[in-house]
């Protein structure tokens, strides 16, 4: 009995390697823990569907291709013109969300830390200027995309958007640098709760950004 549970699992474990060489990692947060500014049931979807199917069509269009051994995202991303469309969207769809939910969490009065917010002065002028070009930003966004925070080649903060699951680590985006902060702009992140009320959605998600996450990653971009 305890022989057949260890095959079982070695099989099992194979099969996961073999089969899905990208996972979703697990929400840091449960569903809800966002609310009332984002909602539980968006939560559910938007991570447990649309994330996970990301995931699943790109695993499946490595494997349609033979590249089924490509494992770093990063690496897809800085090549994604020499792959075809449905890499490109689902490469990206993963990408986007995973580092979106690593953005955002139910700790209140969080800040930037003095180094990201003394370049955000610099750059922006303040922190409130700052807000309002971003969802500024992913208002002018026409249909669907994402809105950015990046450090651009010199090493400066700019904000720009991406239209469908573009980013700016893809090789042919006009604006290319590496995100420090982003927001889904799709109607399926805001549309059960805000409907067509965008601005109402992107005002509201600021309140839960993850600012200890963000200044981590400009950290580990700038030091
Ligand atoms: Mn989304």
């Amino acid at each position: 009995m305890r022989k057949i549970s260890f095959t079982f699992i070695v099989l099992f474990l194979i099969t996961q390697k073999q089969f899905a060489q990208f996972v979703q990692e697990p929400l840091p947060y449960p569903y809800d823990a966002l609310e009332p500014y984002v909602d539980a049931q968006t939560m559910q979807i938007h991570y447990g569907k649309h994330h996970l199917a990301y995931i699943n069509n790109l695993n499946a269009g490595l494997k349609a291709i033979n590249m089924e051994k490509k494992t770093d995202i990063i690496d897809i991303l800085n090549h994604v013109s020499s792959y075809n469309v449905t890499i490109r969207n689902n490469a990206g769809g993963h990408y986007n969300h995973a580092f979106f939910w690593t953005l955002l969490g139910p700790e209140k009065k969080l800040m930037p830390s003095e180094k990201l917010e003394k370049a955000i002065n610099k750059q922006f002028g303040s922190m409130d200027k700052f807000k309002e070009q971003f969802i500024n930003e992913g208002m002018m966004r026409f249909g669907s995309g994402w809105v950015w925070l990046i450090v651009d080649a010199n090493g400066n903060l700019a904000i720009t958007s991406t239209p469908n699951q573009d980013n700016p680590l893809m090789d042919d985006a006009p604006v290319k640098g590496k995100p420090i902060l982003s927001i889904d702009v799709w109607e399926h992140a805001y549309y059960l709760k805000y409907q067509n009320k965008r601005k109402d959605y992107l005002l509201a998600i600021w309140q839960v950004i993850n600012w200890k996450k963000v200044s981590e990653y400009y950290d580990e971009i700038t030091q």
